[in-house]
């Protein structure tokens, strides 16, 4: 995390944030009196936990007075959210949450700007990541409604999901560990995915015939049978080379991709016979890397203990973020995603500028405007110096 520099920043951003929070909304999370709060400072995101706010004007006032820069609320909803120890608090359930960092993405551009700078690129992908886990798994696997489903900004790297489904709420961390565990292709059975029959009846000569037969899942299929058939029609629409990734050698990739036409209605039946080329053993080995890739993916991307850990601390939606000076924006619904610009509809401080003393190695979009990169002092928006002063690459000289 980035600590901000002892210079006149400080000063500017404690009070940037607390004329922030006089008049901000949308802060009270439902329930507000049963959740329990966390708070912290530019050094840990949570000092001080087990508070709790009777409703938004109560919390408004609190982080207004305080100038929070960071704010956390439970999952979880409890009798008595002030209680210690956690037994005390008398729980209540929680909603089921998703935290989705980019920093566990292994992404080309993050090779050429370390993990610690966040591109377009990279906000672009954690953002893909998020409708992946919304719409392919939310809603195609659990059946969850858009309606039950909260996604916000978390002010930095990535997306929070917030399942509201009445159903999930007593969830316990076993039960909470199967949804990461599924969502991560843990303990998928291959092998029951394709079949293989060696007679079959011609029609014609009225015999049983030898011949081989390899039948698998078909796109509509929920679950992961369904999402192996798609992600194979997309590799074989995407060309020989995406096929080659799958370890298909080169020359049955070209066939196959010459013969896609055919390959996508047969697998659009069920039929995953593809002529010679690709034995069954083959294909379930294919499917396996296939899950893993994206189960990879998955598993790395979600922070599992958010997830599992029923009485963790997340985020306030709509709060700030301290490392950035963003907003936690929560957005309208799920489908919000497809068009959201969080380092645009994220911005807090959109008045005036200020004058910095910058060293930033790369271009930073915001706004729909390039800044930077920068050395030297250079006037710019107070969103920009702000959010370069809190990652530690600017000091801020003054107000202009
Ligand atoms: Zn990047």
């Amino acid at each position: 995390m980035s600590s901000p520099n002892a210079d006149n920043g400080a000063g500017l951003v404690n009070g940037l944030i607390s004329g922030f929070y006089k008049t901000a909304t949308g802060l009270a999370p439902d329930r507000i009196a049963e959740r329990e709060f966390g708070v912290g400072n530019f050094d840990v995101k949570i000092s001080q936990r087990h508070m709790s706010f009777r409703n938004e004007h109560d919390l408004r006032g609190y982080l207004s007075a305080n100038a929070i820069p960071y704010v956390s609320s439970s999952s979880a909803y409890y009798k008595f959210p002030t209680g210690r120890p956690m037994e005390r608090k008398g729980w209540m359930g929680s909603e089921l949450v998703f935290d989705l960092d980019v920093t566990d993405m292994d992404l080309p551009c993050q090779i050429k700007h370390g993990k610690s700078w966040v591109c377009s690129v990279c906000l672009e992908e954690i953002k893909k990541e998020t409708i992946k886990l919304v719409y392919d798994f939310l809603v195609a696997d659990f059946g969850f409604s858009e309606k039950e489903i909260d996604v916000n900004f978390s002010g930095n790297r990535g997306y929070h999901v917030h399942v509201k489904n009445k159903d999930v709420l007593m969830l316990d961390a076993a039960a909470r560990k199967q949804v990461t565990e599924y969502i991560s292709g843990v303990g998928i059975d291959f092998d029951k995915f394709f079949m293989q029959t060696s007679n079959i009846w011609d029609k014609e000569t009225y015999n049983m015939k030898k011949m081989k037969m390899v039948t698998g899942p078909n796109p509509k299929e929920k679950g992961w049978g369904g999402k192996i058939a798609r992600n194979f029609i997309s590799s074989l629409d995407a060309g020989p080379s995406a096929l080659e990734r799958m370890d298909i050698d080169a020359e049955t990739a070209k066939k196959l991709y010459r013969n896609k036409i055919l390959i996508e209605r047969g697998i659009g039946a069920g039929s995953w016979d593809f002529g010679r080329g690709i034995s069954v053993k083959k294909m379930v080995e294919m499917c396996r890397k296939m899950v893993q890739n994206q189960a990879i993916v998955q598993s790395d991307r979600i922070d599992r203990n958010v997830t599992n850990d029923p009485t963790h601390l997340l985020r306030l939606p709509n709060s700030i973020h301290g490392g950035t000076g963003l907003i936690a924006r929560k957005l309208a619904a799920p489908k919000e995603l497809y068009r959201f610009d969080p380092l645009s509809e994220g911005i807090a401080f959109r008045k005036g500028f200020v004058k910095i003393n910058a060293n930033t190695g790369y271009e930073l979009r915001m706004a729909g405007q390039k800044f930077g990169p920068y050395a030297g002092e250079i006037k710019v928006p107070t969103y920009v110096g702000v959010y370069l002063y809190l990652r530690g690459l600017a000091k801020i000289i003054n107000f202009i």
